[in-house]
């Protein structure tokens, strides 16, 4: 589910704008970027994950309200035109319209949505990365 490269950057011009907002994202990895439903299948999202595969109702408590906490606490790392909507199609309005981040990682603002609502699980590099937690080696 972590990107290293998010995939607008795959239509970018050859120039200075376009090197500029490539150094922007470099470095960065994301997450909580999905694809359309299959049935409303579209070009721009083809590669994405579908969150209902990541849905885990078992998730440790503690590690999931700290997971929740962080994504909201993101600052704004871009805007956009349109706002989200949920994949499980639940019919929550307001997604948001930005990417957040930390400063290592970038999600859209409504992904915090779907670990509070629908119990999505983000990659265990994450949620360690959330803890603090050292991997030993
Ligand atoms: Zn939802």
């Amino acid at each position: 589910m972590i990107l290293s490269k998010p995939w607008q950057l795959d239509g970018l011009p050859d120039n200075e704008m376009g090197a500029k907002v490539r150094a922007k994202y470099a470095g960065l990895k994301f997450l909580g970027y999905w694809a359309w439903p299959k049935t409303e299948y579209t070009e721009a999202s083809v590669g994405l994950p579908d969150p209902h595969d990541f849905v885990d109702v078992d998730w440790d408590t503690v590690q999931r309200k700290a997971v929740i906490r962080h994504l909201q606490a993101g600052q704004v790392f871009e805007s956009w035109r349109g706002s989200s909507w949920c994949r499980f199609r639940c019919g929550a309005g307001k997604m948001g319209s930005t990417c957040l981040t930390d400063g290592k990682y970038v999600w859209p603002q409504g992904f915090a949505h779907y670990v509070t609502e629908h119990h999505v699980r983000p990659p265990q590099e994450f949620v360690n990365h959330v803890l603090g937690v050292k991997l030993s080696v």
